[in-house]
């Protein structure tokens, strides 16, 4: 079904933590590492394949960089590219020049790699809220249509409480518009809780999710999976192969990171294959699009609706 608004997404930020990694703790930026890049994409591949539903994935630049080919595949299968920014930076410890330049480098990497227009934008760590709107700004200023970078909930490290959980088309300050699809949550002992995130969806039980995915999809609300290439892996991954040379990490934070990274993972591949037969399922674009052309008057930002 074309233009719904009320059907699934899956978001993958197609990233490598490995490259992150290695970049965070010694300041070189890496290329990442064939074989885990590749498997994991060919997953995510395979599986949307197999189901029929079309994703979107949003590419980081500096990954984008070393793997162009990866890109292109992933486009050539029909699944929709949009952006993850150039460095993977937290976009609120940037200034606005700052940010603006991370955003306008990933927007040329990237169209310049698939020969054709980015719509929309993932920000690193849902890095903005109430603090940085002007991204919004600097997207639209750039052509984008939308952003999904919001988390409508203050959470520990991101969010904007009371922020609307509904896709809507903003007004920005600069004249201009965009169109937010906020991440989902769902309700849970009277509090709204994150449900559709990677880590989410590794440590709530099967039941627990199809429950909360269920109420979702009867109340027609928004439904934001949000992924990483990491978490479809079908093999154990050890972070000391990650680890630049002459670094120096201790035995403990090697269990730690490897823990975060391996733990309940193969559970993942299951529970998204029953939501991809189960519920239908459309990319980003789609729902923007739907978004922009039956809004007849967009939202102020920051005034109460
Ligand atoms: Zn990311």
């Amino acid at each position: 079904m074309e233009n719904k608004q009320h059907a699934f997404t899956l978001s993958i930020d197609w990233e490598d933590f490995g490259q992150l990694l290695g970049r965070d703790r010694s300041g070189v930026l890496t290329p990442s590492l064939p074989k885990t890049i590749d498997r994991q994409t060919d997953i995510i591949l395979e599986m949307l394949n197999e189901s029929g539903k079309k994703a979107t994935f949003f590419i980081l630049g500096m990954l984008a960089n070393h793997r162009a080919d990866l890109v292109k595949k992933i486009a050539a299968e029909g699944h929709e590219i949009g952006m993850h920014g150039q460095h993977h930076i937290n976009m609120r410890t940037l200034t606005r020049e700052q940010a603006f330049n991370d955003l306008s480098d990933a927007k040329k990497l990237i169209t310049d790699i698939i020969g054709g227009p980015v719509y929309g934008y993932r920000a690193p760590y849902f890095s903005v809220d109430d603090s940085n709107l002007y991204v919004l700004e600097i997207l639209a200023e750039l052509g984008l249509m939308y952003d999904s970078s919001i988390f409508p909930i203050k959470l520990k490290r991101y969010g904007i409480a009371n922020f609307p959980k509904e896709d809507a088309l903003y007004l920005l300050p600069n004249g201009k518009e965009i169109v937010e699809l906020p991440l989902t949550t769902g309700r849970f002992n009277g509090k709204d809780i994150p449900v559709a995130g990677g880590g989410y969806i590794r440590a709530f039980p099967k039941f627990f999710l199809n429950r909360m995915f269920k109420k979702l999809n009867d109340g027609q609300q928004n439904v934001m999976l949000y992924m990483h290439p990491y978490e479809f892996d079908t093999k154990r991954i050890d972070c000391s192969t990650n680890y630049p040379e002459n670094s120096n990490f201790s035995k403990t934070k090697t269990f730690l990171i490897n823990l975060r990274w391996n733990l309940f993972r193969n559970s993942i591949r299951g529970k998204l294959k029953s939501l991809l037969n189960q519920y239908e399922f459309i990319t980003c674009f789609k729902k923007a699009k739907h978004v922009k052309t039956t809004t007849h008057s967009p939202r102020i930002l920051g005034r109460p609706q």
